[in-house]
């Protein structure tokens, strides 16, 4: 028998799972049967097109058993499918593949900490995080897992209290496939019951495509009988006509399907029929995936060929702009054996991924005309990767520029392109758009001043991912859209008073940059401020405050940040500055020049390269105002 520790972040997992997490527990049981159907999958991919294993038998069929008459009570999911052998089961069930997964875990286990309750409800992101084999350890205190890999002579067991460390020792098994058996805990006793079974799987597996078998005793006339019964539909769901289909049997195939509690907020059923003959069946969540941001994440469509599944992990079946919809595609003209490797460049393929783009934005763009409520809940949970479209797929970028929303000034919703360009004014030159980080009071942002008084609407953007993607539009409808972090938009809205004053101005911001040396690219008269005295942009073609945060994320050092300093030629402070410098008053001239730049940098949301000597000066002009 050998003895193995469990990799840490599935010691976190397990910790997290038997601690932390109080609702939902039934979905254990969705989880494993999930389990039994992929590894029943496998081997009949396996026996379709490998030569080692075409002779193999394959009687596909999932077996849930229970005891509620043994201390404690045990249930138990087998099935025939692929199995595992030794190292597999060391390797699958002592790791955890996804690398976004350890961040998803540092996640829950902040959230576990901060309250106990909130993280209950979060159960639900195990199963979507596909570790839903741990799942049995909320409702068990030993789980063993009794396997025999297909082709392979020697069966093996795997047993652990999911504390810390599992065993693995050779067993006995007839035929390939893999027993899980769960000794139930107090709060799991409650599923060794038929009723609970039957509930549980129909309506989380009815839709799995393989006949799930529950065995119970009977009692009649003092006489006891063990009986079987196939609990499940096992159909495929998508190839039954729509008009057979309710709302709930699409709901119910979700569920599974989506590894997710909650109905789906969309769905689109369709069947292609003429060159090429397929079935598509596409859910949008409710709720976004908690690893819609993460590199890894797993992408939520299958494919199947002939009812046969293929694969679950590619990633080109759908653009990743997309990678949020749940779903099944089916096609009858793919060869059976086609390769997961060669899937790629499959030409049949890659048209029913274009069909499926059209598609799924001709809904989105129904639900947005006919539907406004729900397509706002939808652009508030997914409209983040549909504006990563506008950069990745050219060919839709029209219809996805009908889809994108903003926030606006104009009023406290979201409004589309479309929208504005109706509400803009006659003379407006472009549309006009701000960035800022994520939840940043953009509303007040000094940059707005000149627009606010002049009652033009501006697009708020704080989305870190505007910075890049919107500049990347160029226009919409004919109209420039151009940021008001950029310093040359508000030379639109210069006049010929406004250049008078400038020119007066040039002694006192050659000063400034003088004293501010490289910290700023530029030091320029604005157009734009009418409060504040000043405030920094971006030269045209530098990364504006916003994207410097981006980019640091990705771990690019961005170069030196070198804004344009603006300052407001009609403020008190840079009028009575003039006047100071024309009296020669050097240190008062440099200090607030600083004052005048960091101030501004404060409120773009930068750092200070230098915070002690910021407050020196700060305090140096208090002490010159107090009384
Ligand atoms: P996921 O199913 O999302 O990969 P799980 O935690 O549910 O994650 O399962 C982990 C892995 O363990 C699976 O990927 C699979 O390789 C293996 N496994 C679990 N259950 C079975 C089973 N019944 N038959 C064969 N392999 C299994
Ligand atoms: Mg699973």
């Amino acid at each position: 028998m050998a003895k193995h520790r469990f990799k840490t972040e599935v010691s976190q997992l397990l910790d997290l799972i038997i601690h932390s997490l109080y609702s939902h527990k039934e979905i254990f049981l969705r989880e494993l049967v999930s389990n039994a159907s992929d590894a029943l999958d496998k081997l009949r991919y396996l026996t379709l097109t490998d030569e080692d294993f075409k002779g193999l038998p394959f009687t596909p069929r999932v077996d849930i058993s229970f005891d509620s008459d043994s201390k404690p009570r045990t249930l138990t999911v087998a099935d025939s499918g692929i199995g595992m052998s030794a190292d597999e089961l060391r390797d699958n069930l002592g790791t955890i593949a996804r690398s976004g997964t350890k961040r998803f875990l540092d996640v829950m286990q902040a959230k576990a900490k901060d309250a106990k309750q909130g993280a209950a409800g979060d159960s639900n992101l195990i199963g979507q995080f596909g570790v839903g084999f741990y799942s049995s350890f909320m409702v068990a205190d030993r789980v063993e897992v009794l396997s025999l890999r297909a082709g392979d002579e020697q069966a093996q067991r795997w047993v652990s209290n999911g504390r810390g460390s599992f065993e693995i020792s050779p067993a006995e098994r007839t035929g390939a496939g893999t027993t899980v058996t769960l000794h139930l805990n107090e709060e799991g006793a409650e599923f060794a019951a038929q009723w609970q079974i039957q509930d549980l799987v129909k309506k989380y597996s009815n839709h799995i495509p393989y006949p799930i078998h529950l065995h119970y005793t009977e009692t009649r006339d003092d006489k006891t009988e063990q009986r079987s019964e196939q609990i499940n539909a096992a159909s495929a769901l998508w190839q039954r006509p729509k008009s057979e289909l309710t709302d709930d049997d699409y709901f119910e195939f979700y569920r599974g399907l989506g590894h997710d509690q909650e109905d789906p907020l969309h769905y689109v059923h369709t069947r292609a029929e003429g060159t090429q003959e397929y079935t598509t069946l596409f859910y949008i969540p409710k709720t976004a995936p908690p690893d819609l941001f993460y590199a890894d994440y797993r992408p939520g469509v299958k494919l199947y060929v002939k009812r046969v599944f293929i694969t679950d992990d590619n990633k080109e079946l759908l653009p990743t702009y997309l990678r949020f919809v749940r779903g099944v595609i089916d096609s009858e003209d793919l060869p059976l054996n086609v390769s997961r490797e060669i899937l790629q460049q499959n030409r049949l393929l890659t048209s029913i991924r274009n069909a499926s783009v059209k598609k799924l934005l001709a809904e989105f763009r129904d639900l947005a005309t006919n539907n406004p409520d729900l397509y706002g809940s939808f652009v508030t949970e997914f409209g983040r990767p549909l504006k990563e479209g506008l950069y990745q797929d050219f060919a839709n970028r029209d219809t996805l520029l009908e889809l994108v929303r903003f926030r606006t000034t104009a009023h406290d919703g979201l409004t589309s392109l479309k929208e504005y360009v109706e509400r803009m004014q006659e003379e407006q030159k472009a549309i006009y758009y701000i960035t800022g980080e994520r939840g940043a009071n953009l509303r007040h942002s000094p940059l707005l001043e000149v627009y606010r008084t002049q009652e033009i609407e501006v697009l708020l953007m704080d989305d870190e991912i505007d910075g890049f993607v919107i500049p990347t539009i160029g226009t919409f409808d004919d109209h420039e859209l151009k940021s008001v972090n950029r310093s040359d938009t508000a030379d639109d809205l210069k006049t010929a008073d406004s250049k008078a004053q400038e020119k007066e101005l040039d002694p006192l911001l050659k000063r400034i940059a003088d004293v501010l040396g490289d910290a700023v690219k530029e030091v320029k008269a604005s157009a734009r401020l009418t409060d504040s005295p000043s405030c920094i942009v971006a030269d045209a073609n530098d990364p504006t405050v916003s994207m410097q945060g981006v980019l640091r994320a990705l771990g690019q050092e961005a170069e030196k940040f070198q804004p344009v300093l603006e300052v407001n030629p009609s403020h008190p402070i840079v009028t009575k500055l003039d006047a100071m410098l024309k009296q020669g008053e050097d240190d008062l001239v440099a200090d607030t020049s600083h004052l005048l730049l960091e101030q501004a940098l404060l409120i773009e949301g930068a750092q200070l390269t230098d915070p002690v000597a910021f407050a020196g000066r700060l305090n140096r002009s208090l002490e010159r105002a107090l009384p």
